[in-house]
């Protein structure tokens, strides 16, 4: 009889709040049996930043050594806008975008997810110019050990970054662009028009990151359903399996060869204390070789 070693789980985690504490956020993750995890490094609604207090930061690796969580992923402040045509806020997105790398750099964190962008203007095209623009300002100034990613958007008003073409463009011969990924949002995807409900959905959409992005660069997934319907064009994240995706498109993406083995984050509402535990259990048993109860 031939022996197989059993290949560890994918790596799953949700998104934890700091709630004042860096180490805080580790220890909530390990209590909640993450292998994975998220956090904002600074208020996301806010220009300003308090600075890193040294200790926090070495706990804060120490712990996350210590329990194996990894990735760990720094989602950027909402306030930068990679797309806008107006000159101090683009510059102030590109400043805090630098800001966002040196701390995540820092705290020693794999990746720093950033939202693409958007312009009240409409024109995707313009959009995706300015995107790349500020991004080489920002990639030209600096060496992180984290690597940024770009998420896919839901597609609101002025959304860039809502077709995975759209993705590609920014990402293509875009100067020091290697050493940029991607992170892909079901919620997003779903609401922009993507139909991950099948499994003939997902195997379509596998095809087109392919082509548009190329799925090595997919470093992240953020796993979350949508509220609303298909292209509905709004970013309202719902408990995975209670909104549009639905349990049977989350178990088409979590067994599908080019998204099975991306470490998945969940944003899913936390509006009791038993969401998090929840959906995180609901992922896993999806998964066709991994089953808890
Ligand atoms: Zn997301
Ligand atoms: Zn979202």
């Amino acid at each position: 009889m031939k022996s197989t070693r059993p290949t560890p789980p994918p790596r799953l985690g949700v998104h934890v709040s700091i709630a004042g504490k860096l180490s805080g956020a580790v220890e909530n993750a390990e209590a909640l049996g993450c292998t994975a995890m998220q956090i904002f490094s600074r208020s996301p609604r806010m220009w300003s930043a308090k600075a890193l207090d040294p200790d926090e930061v070495s706990r804060f690796r120490g712990l996350r050594e210590k329990y194996d969580i990894k990735p760990a992923v720094i989602h950027a402040s909402y306030l930068i806008n990679l797309a806008t045509p107006e000159g101090g806020l683009k510059r102030r997105s590109v400043e805090a975008l630098i800001d966002e790398l040196d701390r995540a750099d820092r705290l020693g964190v794999e990746y720093l997810v950033v939202h693409v962008g958007s312009c009240k203007d409409g024109g995707a095209v313009e959009g995706v110019e300015r995107v790349r623009e500020a991004l080489a300002a920002a990639l030209s100034s600096g060496r992180w050990s984290t690597q940024l990613l770009l998420e896919d958007t839901a597609g609101e008003r002025g959304d860039v970054g809502a077709r995975l073409e759209e993705i590609g463009m920014i990402l293509k011969g875009l100067p020091g662009g290697e050493r940029v990924g991607v992170c892909l949002d079901t919620c997003h995807l779903f609401a922009a028009g993507y139909d991950i409900t099948t499994p003939v959905g997902v195997e379509r959409v596998a095809g087109w990151v392919e082509r548009a992005i190329g799925q090595d660069r997919v470093k992240v997934v953020h796993g979350n359903d949508s509220k609303k319907g298909l292209n509905c064009r709004v970013d309202r994240h719902q408990h995975i399996g209670l909104g549009g995706i639905g349990l049977e498109g989350f178990r088409a993406w979590v067994n599908h060869p080019a998204f099975r083995e991306i470490p998945m984050i969940l944003e899913t509402p936390k509006d009791t204390p038993e969401a998090d535990p929840r959906n995180l259990i609901t992922i896993k048993n999806l998964r066709r070789h991994e089953r808890s109860e």
